[in-house]
């Protein structure tokens, strides 16, 4: 993905209409243009907005501003790679081959059984959904997963720096019901070092 300070339309490998009759001109043309752009418009005006407060000194609504970030990101993001997940017609489609081949016929048994799985997904996700092939890289077990809403407050695919767990189980006995008082302890604790590391590595 572009290195800029702000998200870009990425540009199609392929032109509008090579899709056709799977996909048609008109549909992919409003699909990126219109839907996708919206997506990348939305994302950067709230950048700004955020840039602009925190120059300012000013506050702004974090929880609601967040949602609506996310939202903007997921479809960003997953728009990009649904992209370059297609080709044009007469070249896509047939069969995986390489270590992807042999990753799936070894997670599900076969091809066959993986697109019928994968297929069940596509079709029974909820809300503003997506299936998604994905990879864990505890057990490198390829994994079906669905996406019911791109706006669950999380931005697909990005590497997480540092976490706070902050459900009760991680908190209840020292703190009670005073989830900020363990937040703020939480700075006391956190390792610097480790969220440096994985940030260098990501940028490597
Ligand atoms: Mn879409």
């Amino acid at each position: 993905m572009e290195q800029t300070k702000f998200y870009v339309l990425p540009k199609l490998s392929y032109d509008y209409k090579d899709l056709a009759p799977y996909m048609s001109e008109e549909q992919l043309r409003i699909h990126h243009s219109k839907h996708h752009q919206a997506y990348v418009n939305g994302a950067n005006a709230i950048l700004e907005r955020m840039d602009k407060a925190r120059k300012d000194g000013v506050d702004f609504d974090v929880k609601a501003t967040l949602k609506e970030l996310s939202w903007n990101i997921g479809g960003h993001l997953l728009h990009s790679l649904f992209w370059i997940n297609l080709a044009p017609s007469g070249k896509g489609g047939g069969k995986p081959g390489g270590r992807l081949a042999d990753a799936l016929v070894k997670e599900f048994g076969s091809l066959e059984r993986f697109k019928k799985e994968f297929t069940t997904a596509a079709v029974s996700v909820e809300g503003s959904g997506w299936a998604a092939l994905t990879l864990c890289r505890q057990t490198n077990r390829p994994l079906i997963m669905q996406v019911e809403k791109h706006n669950m407050n999380v931005y697909p695919a990005f590497r997480i720096l540092m976490v706070l767990d902050v459900f009760e189980h991680a908190y209840y006995i020292d703190y009670k019901n005073d989830r900020a008082k363990f937040v703020e302890a939480f700075w006391s604790i956190v390792n610097w070092d480790t969220v440096n590391k994985r940030l260098e590595e990501a940028t490597r």
